[in-house]
Order: C-alpha cells, then sequence, then structure tokens
C-alpha cells in the first residue's frame, strides 16, 4: 500500500532523542533554545517560540493582542478547522472570506470583510503556496482601514492596525519575493505535526516579525511566560541553585515544547534545505510530467516568478467533476492500494459551523475546489516509480 505522508524517521532522529532522552533534561531546556534561534535564522525572522502545536501558537498570539468576545478575525474558509476554533476560543467571531482559484484567501474578500471589529487576519498559506502578501500588508495600512481601527489593548494601540497573523502550518521554508514565511508578516504559526513538511511528532511555533516600537526579544519573553501558566521563571531557571521562588503574573496557557520533541526538530531542520525540500519538489515534478497529459487534470499552481511553494501537498483538481463523482474516483484509487486525500472539507461545512449559521453556498470558489480536489501523496521516502504509479492510478479512475 502508498500510504498518503508517513514521516522519515531514520537514526539521526532516534540518536537525538536518545542522546535527550539520557542527558536528565527532558522538558523545555537548551535543545528547544537551540531549536528556536535555528528557526529564526532560517526565517529570517527576529524571534521564534517554541510550542506544541501550531494552534497553540495561533492562539497564544491571539490572547497577546487582545483578541476576545465582540471582536471579529478574518480567516479563510479553505483551511483546517484550527485556523477558525483558536478564534472561537478567544470568544471571538471568525468572519469567513472565500479563496481564489488558487487556494489563496481573496484579497478583494478581505477588503470587503473588515469592519471596525476586525483585530486580525489569518491568512493561510494552502499546500505550502505563499499569500500575497504585498497586498494583504498594504491593505492594513490603508488609511481608511487605520481610521476604523479601534484599538481595546495596549497592544493593538502600539500596532494601530488589524494584525496580520500568518498560518504557515504548510509552509515552512516557501519563498514570496526573495523571503522565507516567517519574516512576512507581524507573526507566523508553523507546524510540525506528524504530517507536516518538518515534522517533531507534535509541535509548532511562532515567528515573530513585529514591526516597530515592538521589540521581538521582549514580545518573546513574554510568550515564553504566556506558553508556561504565566510562571515567570521556566523550569531550568528555576533548577539553579538557590533559585526555588516563582511568580505568576497572569493566567498563562501551558503550551510548551520538551527538548525530546526539539531535538527531532533539530534534526529534521538540518535536512530540510539538502534533503527534505528538493525531494518533494521532485515528486511534484512527476506528477506534473504524467497528469500535465490529460485535459481533466488541473494541475496545482506552486512555483511562480515571485513565489514558491515548500512542497507540502499536491491539490490536483479535475475538471468538470461533481464532489460525489470525486468520490467515487478516490473509492476507485483505494481500491490499487494508493492513498489519496481531500484537504479541506471547507470550515463552513463543519457540523458546528454550520450550526452557527456559516453556509458553503455563500463561498462559490471554496466550494468549486474542494468539490475537485484530490491531494496526492508526498513525502521523503515515495519512490519514482510509486509516484508514477499514483498518477497513472489516479487517471485511471477518471
Ligand atoms: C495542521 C494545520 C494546523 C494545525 O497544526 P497543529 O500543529 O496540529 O496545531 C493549522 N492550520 C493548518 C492549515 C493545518 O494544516
Amino acid at each position: 500500500m502508498i500510504p498518503f505522508s508517513p514521516p522519515h524517521i531514520d537514526q539521526r532522529h532516534i540518536d537525538a532523542v536518545v542522546e535527550v532522552l539520557k542527558s536528565g533534561w527532558i522538558t523545555t531546556g537548551l535543545k528547544t533554545k537551540s531549536f528556536e534561534k535555528k528557526l529564526a535564522l532560517y526565517a529570517g525572522n527576529p524571534n521564534t517560540l517554541c510550542v506544541n502545536s501550531a494552534t497553540a501558537g495561533l492562539e497564544l498570539m491571539l490572547h497577546w493582542f487582545g483578541v476576545k468576545a465582540g471582536d471579529e478575525v478574518i480567516v479563510p474558509t479553505y483551511t483546517y478547522c484550527a485556523t477558525a476554533n483558536v478564534v472561537v476560543h478567544c470568544g471571538a467571531t471568525p468572519v469567513f472570506v472565500d479563496v481564489d482559484e488558487n487556494f489563496c484567501i481573496s484579497v478583494e474578500g478581505i477588503r470587503n470583510a473588515i469592519t471596525e471589529k476586525t483585530k486580525a487576519i489569518i491568512p493561510v498559506d494552502f499546500a505550502g503556496f505563499p499569500c500575497d502578501y504585498d497586498a494583504i500588508n498594504a491593505l492594513v495600512h490603508e488609511p481608511h482601514f487605520n481610521h476604523m481601527f479601534l484599538p481595546t489593548s495596549e497592544n493593538q494601540e502600539k500596532l494601530d492596525r488589524i494584525l496580520v497573523l500568518s498560518d504557515g502550518a504548510h509552509s515552512i521554508g516557501a519563498h514570496y519575493k526573495g523571503k522565507r514565511t516567517g519574516n512576512l508578516t507581524d507573526a507566523t504559526a508553523f507546524s510540525f505535526h506528524a504530517v507536516k513538511n518538518l515534522t517533531t511528532a507534535e509541535g509548532g511555533a511562532i515567528a515573530l516579525n513585529l514591526p516597530e516600537p515592538f521589540k521581538n526579544e521582549e514580545v518573546y519573553q513574554l510568550l515564553c511566560i504566556k506558553s508556561l501558566h504565566g510562571q515567570n521563571k521556566d523550569a531550568l531557571s528555576k533548577l539553579k541553585l538557590g533559585a526555588w521562588k516563582y511568580d505568576i503574573i497572569e493566567p498563562g496557557y501551558k503550551c510548551n515544547m520538551t527538548d525530546i520533541t526539539a531535538a527531532l526538530g533539530l534534526v529534521e531542520l538540518d535536512r530540510y534545505e539538502t534533503e527534505t525540500l528538493p525531494r518533494r519538489k521532485e515528486i511534484f515534478k512527476i506528477y506534473d510530467s504524467i497528469l500535465k497529459n490529460y485535459p481533466w487534470a488541473q494541475l496545482p499552481l506552486y512555483e511562480t516568478a515571485e513565489r514558491t511553494s515548500s512542497y507540502h501537498l499536491y491539490p490536483l483538481r479535475v475538471r468538470g467533476i461533481t464532489e460525489a463523482k470525486r468520490d467515487e474516483m478516490i473509492t476507485k484509487v483505494s481500491e490499487h492500494e494508493v492513498t489519496v486525500n481531500v484537504h479541506f472539507i471547507p470550515v463552513p461545512m463543519m457540523s458546528y459551523y454550520k450550526s452557527r449559521g456559516y453556509d458553503i453556498k455563500n463561498y462559490p470558489v471554496t466550494y468549486d475546489n474542494y468539490s475537485r480536489e484530490i491531494s496526492l501523496p508526498v513525502y521523503y521516502d515515495l519512490k519514482d516509480e510509486q509516484a508514477r504509479l499514483v498518477a497513472e492510478t489516479v487517471a485511471k479512475s477518471y
């Protein structure tokens, strides 16, 4: 059977974890700090905080910005539920915006959705392809929207505009106009979940890239405390002789990363540019080379002059097909022992969001993308001949 995205674990990963297990320190410590520094160096942003998921990272940032009941946060319909759930956790209202035909949140849609209550936008780099950040960043700086923005927290006053918080769960290593994700908006959440490009089993990070007058190092220190119960001293600093006293300065969250998972992350980051990304790209090219011969196959956009994907997902679309026929195609593919997937069932189609009154009919491009989409397997250990078999099996099932 060809699975969808198993992790690649070799002796380097095993050795790194064993080293931490034997070291006498297994929770947040030097490995986590080292992983944070290397992530920031890689993406080119000033400071990065590791947490236990991208979801926790997004929620931490919304909380830091003071997003609360009565506020609105703009999110795309075409994403995993995490992007919207964190908004609900804050008591705020997710305002869904349709995507364009390349799965990116529509910039015109954002423009029409902004109100006096809008506090943040969470664009999603779907499949690893960065959104149009110049357009999104320009939008939040437009004088008209600046006047509309009503700050209700210290950090909102300081930023004095809508926060752009990227959901980069798919897009670590992707480029937009020569810069990597993490260095494109105010803050970016990366995911290191088991199915993502760079994995720590579970994990995530917040790449901070806040403008003046914010000091990213200070915000980083604050978020460390916020991710650990609001405790002003972490376990490692408390370990020092005589340093037992601590204080709780706010009722914080508990979402710190452990050194065991950070050790995995360090190995993964080390091989990311040399092994992970080149192999994923090769698999994309194999899929292109076979599927481009079929007029019904709509190939994904993942490289342009200004943007390159992190090759996270290969979202094939089938022209002129219905949702039911697409589902039948997937059943046929599965009968040949090939695992494919659909990314994503749009959030407004989920029971909870339907019960809150959201309706997929209001997001026609999202529904069209979803109903015709099949994600093909992409992972480091997928062999060339297996990738060819996947593409040919999908073609046969059509
Ligand atoms: C995986 C994913 C998340 C959540 O990541 P976790 O690390 O599991 O919290 C958020 N957004 C998108 C688009 C994702 O695919």
